[in-house]
């Protein structure tokens, strides 16, 4: 069973800034996802991996999680899954799990910050194509009636020109050595992530400042790509993964 575990002052001194998140269990992250290979996500490690062990061993099942949801001692945005992914097992979105999900998250929240790294139809090549098909048709069907953007993970510049064509919000991955603010991708714009964009106060920039209010991340429709810089433990073996991941 998919655990969820509610954080309510997540990472106060760091990336998330005391935001609320809800950790997913590792069930469902796509097992096409080529961050798996080579254990090259962040999540595999230090305080990440912890606080991931720890939403698996002591998490509460999606209803239970609703319930928590509606506590008024939560912050104004939630970041849904620092680990883990869309509700349903491996590739798979359960479609409407994710739909109750985002509708729930909008009637609560000013908005969530949320990515997918599950195969979608028309930007990915990985993963079984009924299987893809049936995401965009959940993905769209959420979309509908949500609040904030559901990102698609790209691993390549490519796949988020796809996603940003057929309309969805997109973010990518960069190499270590980028010092730039954003790399264009088709003929649309690349920003990098607000938090790594400057070496001024970067211990005071997280996602509860970003964007004046509303998180980049956040923001649905807003036709450019978040894109980050690898870093952390496994940025090395991504530089050298970045041009075959896709
Ligand atoms: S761009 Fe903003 S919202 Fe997105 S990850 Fe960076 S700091 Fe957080």
């Amino acid at each position: 069973m998919t655990r969820y575990k509610l954080v309510k002052n997540s990472q106060p001194g760091g990336k998330l800034g005391g935001m609320t998140a809800v950790w997913v269990s590792s069930d469902t992250c796509p097992k096409t996802c080529k961050l798996r290979e080579e254990e090259s996500c962040y999540a595999y490690f230090w305080n990440t991996k912890k606080a991931w062990e720890n939403a698996e061993r002591s998490g509460v099942g999606f209803a239970k999680l609703v319930e928590l949801m509606r506590d008024a001692g939560l912050s104004r945005f939630i970041r849904w899954a620092p680990a883990g992914d869309l509700p349903g097992d491996a590739d798979r979105i359960n479609h409407g799990r994710l739909f109750k999900l985002v509708t729930i998250l909008s009637r609560l929240f000013a908005g969530f910050i949320m990515y997918t790294h599950k195969p979608v139809e028309g930007i990915h090549k990985r993963g079984h194509h009924m299987q893809r098909k049936a995401n965009r048709r959940a993905l769209d069907d959420a979309l509908r009636v949500s609040s904030s953007a559901i990102n698609i993970s790209c691993d390549s510049a490519a796949e988020a020109e796809r996603a940003l064509e057929l309309g969805y919000d997109a973010t990518m991955i960069l190499p270590s050595s980028y010092t730039g603010s954003g790399v264009v991708v088709g003929r649309f714009k690349g920003r990098v992530c607000w938090a790594q964009s400057s070496a001024a106060h970067p211990e005071r920039k997280s996602c509860s400042n970003c964007g004046r209010g509303v998180p980049w991340c956040s923001r649905k429709g807003r036709g450019w790509v978040v894109q980050f810089i690898a870093h952390g433990a496994r940025k090395t073996t991504i530089n050298r993964r970045l041009p075959i991941l896709n």
